[in-house]
């Protein structure tokens, strides 16, 4: 193979000792094709288009053949799987390729997720249908869109294998961009074996890697986990204003990057409902949409433990730390979620009147199941002169309920400062109108799964680039589901 313009790989992951990971190359498949290459990243990684789009890359991607300078691996975590502890896991269906340095210096994993068996892999087969993978390129980009930390997707490939689920479905490989894939589960699998050393190593190049700046504080480890909760608190907030639910939020999901990670049974809501759950195997709605701040500190509180030996000498003084960063969790993120909750609606500060208004909105919404995404779109639509933009009113009408509480917002807005018009342009960029709405991932995912038509997916993926940015022509992917295009349940396909 040429070693002209393949990615040029730097694998610090590698260097760390040898009980993180085992090597282990990608099983090669049959008939690899490729379904979409993702430019726009590519080129912020540094990574060739012409090598991407090459046979040579059509083969790196399927696992068929290795980059020069790429030495995979699957890396070993443990977890809490709903509240369970698991001892072991890891990159079960996963490997990682190796890491690459963008135009900015910032370090980038890349791995292939479906490329088959490891060491890992328990009873599962290493691979993955063509949904899944879709449905992680899809909302994981859309995220990315809509300025949500997370994790990416670089390319999706067909193996021309089938793959055994409840039927026979095609097989695909995708290939998958983060900061890092170390999870709060990296970091428990080394505690509970009391290997202190290795809890050591992973939490200075974790420092190395995302929170350089913890490595000056005077207790560097005990920054370093308020960094990893300041972020995911934010993370969180983020995902909640959105209406995103992940779906299965256990404590191997969760990077220590605070990037969303792991898009399985994740859904966005259609019509508002503060409990709601989508994933099929949550059965007890531990992962409901109102139960993710607390869940996230919940898993966050392992992190701490697991860092315990390294926050003080003392033992008190290590709990006690431990225990003032977790505490200070949950501030952070109702400051992160009610700030952007009243910029979503055009109010410049955050203060006691803004947060009546987020919370009558919020219960008027759920009262009359309104649609989470458009609600606040068209508020934004009406929150100043009329937008350049088509507007939602053809296809969405605000609840008849919700019209006490709009001269209330109305009279709010009147006594800002700051001019309407460049509120409601912020407005206008923060409310998105086109979201991956469960309906329209499964249609495009049917498409290519029963008819090989990946033209629905393609469309879908590019909607969704600009999902603030609206144009009457593609109201089909601005609209809430019909009663009998609902989704109710999703599915990790694992
Ligand atoms: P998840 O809940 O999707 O994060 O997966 C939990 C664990 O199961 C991880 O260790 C995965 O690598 C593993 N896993 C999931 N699907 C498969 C599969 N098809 N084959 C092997 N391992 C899998
Ligand atoms: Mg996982």
């Amino acid at each position: 193979m040429s070693q002209v313009n393949s990615p040029r790989f730097d694998n610090s992951y590698l260097r760390l000792p040898d009980r993180f990971y085992t090597r282990q190359a990608p099983e090669p498949v049959k008939a690899p094709r490729m379904i979409r290459i993702n430019e726009d990243l590519a080129r912020q990684l540094g990574i060739s288009l012409e090598w991407l789009n090459s046979p040579e890359a059509l083969q790196v991607l399927a696992g068929n053949q290795l980059a020069p300078g790429s030495e995979p691996i699957a890396t070993v975590y443990a977890a809490h799987q709903f509240g369970g502890w698991n001892p072991r896991l890891g990159d079960g269906r996963a490997v990682l390729l190796g890491e690459v340095i963008d135009p900015r210096g910032q370090r980038f994993d890349i791995q292939l997720k479906g490329s088959g068996r490891t060491p890992y892999s328990r009873g599962g087969d290493g691979r993955s249908p063509l949904g899944p993978v879709l449905r992680e390129y899809i909302v994981s980009e859309a995220m990315a869109a809509l300025g949500v930390p997370t994790s990416r997707s670089l390319a999706a490939v067909t193996t021309g294998e089938k793959v055994r689920r409840e039927r026979s479905l095609p097989g695909a490989i995708l290939t998958r961009v983060s900061a890092s894939h170390i999870r709060i589960g990296t970091f428990q699998y080394f505690a509970a074996r009391d290997d202190h050393e290795a809890v050591h190593i992973l939490a200075d190049h974790v420092i190395k890697r995302h929170y350089p700046a913890a490595a000056n504080a005077e207790r560097p480890y005990v920054a370093l986990l308020q960094a990893v909760i300041a972020r995911q608190a934010n993370l969180v907030a983020e995902w909640q204003q959105l209406g995103f639910i992940h779906g299965v939020m256990n404590t191997d999901n969760m990077l220590v990057s605070g990037d969303t990670v792991d898009y399985g049974p994740c859904a966005f809501m259609d019509a508002y409902h503060p409990d709601k759950v989508f994933s099929s195997i949550d059965e007890r709605g531990r992962y409901a949409y109102s139960n993710q701040p607390g869940i996230a500190q919940w898993n966050l509180a392992w992190l701490a433990r697991a860092l315990l030996p390294l926050l003080d000498e003392d033992e008190d003084a290590a709990v006690l730390a431990g225990q003032q960063a977790i505490d200070a969790y949950e501030k952070q993120y109702l400051d992160a979620y009610d700030d952007l909750m009243r910029r979503k609606l055009g109010l410049t500060r955050t203060n006691e009147k803004s947060k009546a208004l987020v919370t009558e909105l919020l219960q008027t919404m759920h009262e009359a199941s309104a649609d989470y995404t458009l609600t606040f779109r068209r508020l934004a639509e009406l929150a100043g002169p009329t937008p350049d933009q088509s507007s939602v009113a053809n296809i969405f009408e605000l609840p008849e309920s919700l019209q006490p509480w709009l001269k209330k917002w109305r009279a709010q807005l009147g006594r800002e400062q700051a001019p309407i018009a460049e509120r409601q342009q912020e407005m206008l960029a923060l409310n998105p109108v086109f979201i991956p709405r469960n309906h329209l991932v499964e249609e495009v995912i049917q498409a290519a799964t029963d008819k090989d038509d990946f033209e629905p997916f393609h469309r879908l993926v590019e909607r969704l680039a600009a999902p603030c940015s609206y144009d009457e022509g593609d109201a089909r992917y601005a609209m809430p589901p019909r009663a009998e295009q609902v989704v109710a349940r999703t599915f990790c396909g694992t």
